[in-house]
């Protein structure tokens, strides 16, 4: 089954709601008559409904960074998949690295909170990685992204899984400038697909989407794109700018 590509900004905690929207009518411009890609922005929280607006029913989407696992709670500072379903959310990332490595959010939390975007009718990008140490510490490193990916998906269906992309984002490549070659980060997708391939067959595997994350940038897009398991990039940086992230949509152009 072809897989559609998918193309995400990460804006991480940049932009206030006038700037952002501002970037996402640059990028709504910029990207349109692009067929065959799937473009999803990802702006903070705060910015999230005036995102919206400007996105309407359009073809690029609004997805959010993070939620809690519980649905609603005394829990301050925190929202809700359900919440951000309401503000117009399709997608929530989880599991990011800069989640895992400063809010000390375990695989166990990570399991919890895949759980409960699916359980509120929406699509996840569930982020892993190894880190430098992990990775320069020999083959480890595959066990570990695998193991990642189990603990994760640990009592998602196989059904539920037709809304769960999975993001390979290499620690030692958010921010740094180093991207995995070509070759790392295909071996890295063709590891997670064979897991997905024991946990949940074949047809499933084949169907699931594995973007590559990790300094991303126009001119490393093409070759990324052109290795057999990566169907699309989760961008940081270069997803700040109309500029940098209009030519990762048009990859194939
Ligand atoms: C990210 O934050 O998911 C990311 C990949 O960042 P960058 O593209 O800046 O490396």
């Amino acid at each position: 089954m072809a897989r559609m590509p998918l193309i995400a900004g990460n804006w991480k905690m940049y932009k206030t709601p006038a700037e952002a929207a501002d970037l996402a009518r640059s990028v709504v411009e910029g990207v349109r008559g692009v067929n065959g890609v799937e473009v999803l922005l990802c702006p903070p929280t705060v910015d999230l409904l005036a995102v919206g607006d400007v996105l309407g029913c359009g073809p690029v989407i609004l997805g959010a960074q993070n939620c809690h696992f519980e649905s609603e709670g005394a829990y301050t500072g925190e929202v809700s998949a359900a919440m951000l379903k309401a503000a117009g959310c399709e997608y929530i990332i989880v599991g990011h690295s800069e989640r895992r490595q400063y809010f000390g959010e375990s695989d166990q939390v990570v399991n919890k909170k895949v759980k409960a975007v699916l359980g509120a009718e929406l699509s996840v990008i569930m982020c892993l990685g190894e880190t430098l140490t992990q990775r320069e510490t020999g083959a480890g490193w595959k066990d570990l992204i695998s193991n990642q990916l189990a603990a994760g998906l640990a009592g998602v269906t196989a059904a539920d899984m037709a809304r769960v992309v999975v993001a390979y984002e290499p620690v030692w490549a958010i921010g740094t400038g180093k991207t995995a070659t070509p070759a790392q980060a295909g071996e890295a997708h063709a590891v997670l697909r064979a897991r997905l391939g024991d946990l949940y067959g074949g047809a499933v595997a084949a169907a699931t989407r594995i973007l590559y994350g990790g300094s991303v940038k126009p001119d490393n897009v093409k070759t990324l794109m052109a290795e057999e398991h990566v169907d699309g990039a989760l961008v940081g940086g270069a997803s700040l700018k109309a500029e940098t992230f209009v030519p990762l949509v048009r990859f194939a152009e």
